[in-house]
């Protein structure tokens, strides 16, 4: 250990002070007076009764502390609240705030042109480059000499750039077998290199060699198995929240079930409780969200492949317009369904009853076009209902009978004329009535909605009202479906 100019006093060498200047005050008072084995810990207590103890903390957690007396050597337990609040507060930040000290080394920090900081070791130093370790999981980064503009030194920890077991090794040799000191020195040192089976080695044998060291040595190794449990239940805790992250909900409730049985005192094991909460409400809303996407996918795979039957449907030139509408009507359904079950991998009894069970969320909107007038003869019009002026007025009443003349002088309002229509359609416009149709059929929620035709503005006549609109053929607006 590097001793610190504060520490560099024989009387507090001897005492073993942590070099916090909170100790040291209270310490430096009782040097020569007490000279406890257990001085890391000595300090004075003032209780809310108003009573001031002096003497040593020899066990701390959450909620309680056990103090040892030095005028009558008596154990005392209390709790933080018989603490005077600023002293509670105080202790409590020494004794349960950062656990374990770690061992540090002497490092260097390189500040780059560009603003960065590195903090490490150099492993080469020439004149043109230098290359810097920074931890030991990653090769030394290489630096041109002119990215560099100052180095100062620094401290880090000495785990990043040196293997915990090499550091140790090192200290043992120095270490003297025979020498309690020395080897309740090593069982800290371990301790801050987190190596807990060497540390316990190490301070058991400092009480053996010497009695004076079995209280400290005790309490040490007390702080080392909590610190050992908080790094469990860390790393529990870590392991359910990576769970978490990735769903896997039987995992996160494995850790939970070490973090309670194997870490239940250690203070990242409180909350437990809220960690099962939190579990079981990430599952249930996943649950939820996992059945909302099978829906919405069983619903967009179902238009997906409707639509796709459809197009191969409308291609074939030879199937009537009555024909396909019953395709629609009797075997689409089945036929989607059926191809669906094996691509979803499905028993199609489920698949029927997720289908009828579903709740869709997204809009979708299939349109006839200038195929509306198969299904929708057009609204009749209550006359002069669009009128602008006398003249449309007059003319507005006599537009649905015109369009119906026009359509009889046509045969254009029969089966036979549908039929004639379809025959001669682009494969585009039979499509795109084949899925409105079946959109109309197998939508949820369907809405109907309609947009005047282009070509009449909504007439339905062309030609100042002498020639039926030949894109809607009366029908006047398009029909748009709108489903879920
Ligand atoms: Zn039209």
């Amino acid at each position: 250990m590097t001793p610190s100019p504060r520490t560099s006093s024989p009387c507090l060498r001897a005492l073993g002070l942590r070099s916090s200047a909170l100790l040291l005050g209270a310490a430096l008072a009782l040097c020569g007076t007490f000279a406890s084995p257990s001085a890391a810990h000595a300090t004075t207590l003032r209780l809310r009764s108003g009573a001031v103890l002096h003497g040593e903390i020899v066990s701390a957690d959450e909620e309680r502390l056990q103090f040892r007396r030095w005028d009558n050597g008596g154990l005392v337990e209390l709790t933080w609240a018989h603490l005077l609040p600023a002293d509670a507060a105080r202790l409590q930040a020494i004794h349960l705030g950062e656990g374990l000290e770690d061992e540090m080394a002497d490092a260097v920090r390189l500040t780059l042109r560009d603003g960065r900081e590195l903090v490490g070791r150099l492993v080469e130093d020439r004149p043109d480059r230098v290359r810097i370790l920074l931890n030991l999981q990653d090769p030394p980064s290489t630096l041109s000499a002119a990215s560099i503009v100052r180095r100062d030194p620094a401290r880090v920890k000495a785990v990043l750039l040196t293997p915990a077991q090499e550091l140790y090794d090192a200290r043992a040799r120095a270490a003297e077998p025979k020498s309690a000191q020395s080897q309740f020195d090593l069982g800290l040192a371990c301790l801050r290199l987190r190596l807990y089976d060497k540390a316990k080695e190490h301070l058991q044998r400092s009480a053996e060699l010497d009695p004076l060291f079995k209280d400290r040595a005790e309490a040490k190794l007390a702080l080392g198995a909590r610190e050992k449990a908080e790094e469990g239940a860390r790393r529990e805790l870590e392991k359910l929240e990576k769970a978490l992250a990735v769903q896997k909900f039987d995992d996160a409730r494995a850790a939970l079930a070490r973090l309670k049985d194997e870490y239940k005192n250690a203070r990242s094991a409180r909350g437990a409780a809220e960690l099962e909460a939190r579990i079981a409400a990430e599952e249930k809303s996943y649950v939820g969200d996992k059945k909302q996407f099978l829906d919405n996918k069983l619903l967009s795979d179902w238009w997906d492949a409707a639509r796709s039957l459809l197009r191969k449907a409308s291609s074939k030139r030879e199937l009537e317009l009555a024909k396909a509408k019953a395709y629609v009507d009797a075997i689409l359904d089945t036929e989607v369904k059926e191809s669906l079950a094996r691509s979803m991998n499905l028993d199609p009894k489920d698949l029927e009853e997720r289908w009828n069970q579903r709740k869709p969320t997204a809009t979708k909107t299939a349109t006839y076009g200038e195929s509306t007038w198969l299904v929708d003869a057009g609204p009749r019009k209550k006359a002069g209902a669009d009128a602008k002026s006398l003249e449309e007025f007059l003319n507005e009443g006599d537009l649905d009978k015109i369009i119906d003349q026009l359509r009889q002088s046509a045969k254009k309002n029969t089966a036979a004329a549908q039929e004639e229509w379809w025959k001669v359609a682009s494969s585009e416009k039979r499509q795109a009535f084949l899925e409105a149709y079946a959109a109309e059929k197998f939508g949820k929620e369907v809405e109907l909605k309609s947009q005047p035709c282009a070509t009449c503005q909504g007439k339905g006549l062309v030609a100042g009202n002498a020639e039926l609109c030949r894109r809607c053929v009366g029908a006047r607006r398009d029909r748009v479906v709108v489903f879920r």
